[in-house]
């Protein structure tokens, strides 16, 4: 059944954007070489204008982080860096409201999503690591593990402020400072981030946020005043780096992208196992790196889980991602609308069965209805490529072992989904699924104690967790922190 709902948009007043916005570097927003303008995806307005920093901006800003460094953030004692952390989260937290409606704004993603996941997350990403930074001596790394120096890091458009606390808080409570350049399409809560960082008191320096396009990324990833390199994005973009750093010497953590397999067994209770697909694919309009986009099911319960899943997709409420109802946002540029639709229309010309959810687009704006392709067979395009938009490919198997099988057959290794009521066939699973992580009947779960990370073209490193602190310790020096 489908309830109809009034709308219910969430208020933009709590934002107050401004017109043009600087580089913040050493604890100041001050003006780079050149601007340029963020819009949002669901309408097209253009919000603000966002500078582009270049060669000098981004010396400058890796010599304020080395200045930081040296002189404040490597010298003081964990318990002290621990304090600013807790700050920072503590004012996330306040001014969660106006992160979740900027998210929304300059992401297209459902209000829903940044107020009840992203910015929570974030929050929760800079309490734990605030918790490490006194603890790091019985992490297991030695009694007095010494931070990396001066950390690059770059960040992707699908998670902007999350994908930021996944890398500064462990970076800050290890003991670095950072140089951080959020994407081009979605610079606004990062620079949000950095006024917190003003009203935490953090020492100048400490923080550094560049925006910019690729070529800054570039810049950043390349500069000889880094120490460690992290990096979160396309798997071409991450071999390019992992080539530039590897004449370095450099440090360096990939994560990349996936294809993950949600596998569905016989025996699991269809409505949940739906539930389970939807927020696997659907969820952020599917532009996430260890979405559920490859559906194995098992033959027999195959057309009773399509029928049930296309019901389910019906209800999908698709439009303005400040309605409080809205399920399916805008897709967050028109290049990656464009990637959908090229990958989308091979997955036809290769022979699989398109079925989109009926829904009305709306007239401005990027958007893409939630889909599925039948009859995918491994060699398609679709079942091989990130599509990282809301697509879902789905095949079937037979045994466990050719679940296995077509699960694996990927140069990905993300994560991976497993629907069952047998816990030895979950174990059984877990043990041979190549993914960093594997959710038993259940997908998409998070939590900043938890490692998440690839295998193959997926990456390396792990984030989260004390496996997370790894990639900011010299885990084989000497001193204090
Ligand atoms: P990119 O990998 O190009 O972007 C990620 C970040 O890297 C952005 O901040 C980007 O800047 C920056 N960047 C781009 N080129 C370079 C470079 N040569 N050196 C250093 N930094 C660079 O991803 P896209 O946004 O272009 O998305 C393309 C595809 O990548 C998507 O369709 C999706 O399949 C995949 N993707 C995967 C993600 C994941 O989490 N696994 C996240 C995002 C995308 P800028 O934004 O200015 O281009």
């Amino acid at each position: 059944m489908r309830f109809e709902y009034a709308p219910a948009p969430e208020s933009r007043s709590v934002v107050t954007l401004r017109d043009s916005y600087g580089l913040f570097i050493g604890g100041e927003f001050v003006a780079g070489s050149s601007v340029f303008k963020t819009i949002s995806p669901a309408t097209e307005e253009v919000l603000a204008e966002v500078t582009h920093a270049g060669p000098e901006d981004v010396d400058r800003a890796v010599a304020a982080a080395r200045q930081a460094y040296e002189r404040v953030w490597s010298v003081m004692p964990g318990r002290e860096r621990g304090k600013y952390l807790f700050r920072i989260a503590r004012l996330l937290q306040e001014r969660a409201r106006e992160l979740a409606v900027l998210e929304t704004m300059d992401n297209g993603k459902p209000i829903r999503e940044s107020r009840d996941v992203d910015i929570p997350l974030a929050a929760a990403h800079f309490f734990y690591h605030a918790g490490w930074a006194d603890k790091l001596g019985y992490a297991g790394f030695g009694p007095s593990p010494r931070p990396l120096g001066v950390v690059g890091q770059v960040i992707p458009w699908n998670f902007p402020l999350l994908m930021l606390a996944w890398k500064i808080a462990p970076a800050l409570a290890c003991g670095n400072t950072v140089v951080l350049k959020p994407a081009e399409t979605t610079p606004l809560t990062a620079l949000v981030f950095a006024e917190i960082c003003q009203q935490a008191d953090l020492p100048p320096g400490v923080v550094n946020i560049v925006t910019g396009d690729g070529s800054t990324g570039q810049l950043l990833v390349a500069h000889p005043g880094i120490d460690k390199v992290a990096f979160t994005g396309s798997t071409a973009v991450g071999k390019e780096i992992a080539r530039a750093c590897a004449v370095s010497g450099k440090r360096l953590t990939l994560e990349l992208g996936g294809k993950a397999a949600n596998v569905v067994f016989d025996d699991s209770p269809v409505d949940q196992a739906v539930e389970g697909i939807v927020n696997g694919i659907f969820f952020n309009q599917g532009h996430v790196c260890c979405a559920g986009s490859r559906l194995l099911v098992q033959e027999s319960i195959a057309d009773e889980l399509l029928s049930a899943l296309k019901r389910r997709m019906m209800t999908l409420r698709l439009g303005d991602p400040m309605d409080k109802n809205t399920d399916i946002g805008a897709i967050n540029s028109r290049v990656q609308l464009d990637k959908i639709q090229e990958l989308t229309a091979s997955g036809e010309a290769e022979g699989a069965e398109r079925w989109s959810a009926p829904c009305a687009l709306p007239d401005r704006g990027f958007w893409f209805p939630p889909t599925v392709f039948t009859g995918v067979s491994a060699a398609h395009r679709i079942a091989q490529e990130e599509i990282f938009g809301p697509v879902l490919s789905v095949l079937t198997f037979r045994t466990p072992a050719e679940a296995i099988e077509k699960a694996n057959n990927t140069p990905y290794g993300l994560s991976a989904g497993v629907w069952t009521e047998k816990g030895s066939l979950i174990l059984w699973m877990a043990s041979r699924l190549r993914a960093g992580v594997v959710w038993a009947n259940t997908f998409n779960r998070f939590d900043p104690a938890a490692p998440f990370g690839g295998y193959k073209e997926s990456g390396f490193g792990r984030e989260g967790g004390r496996h997370g602190l790894e990639a900011y310790l010299d885990v084989l020096g000497g001193s204090d922190v």
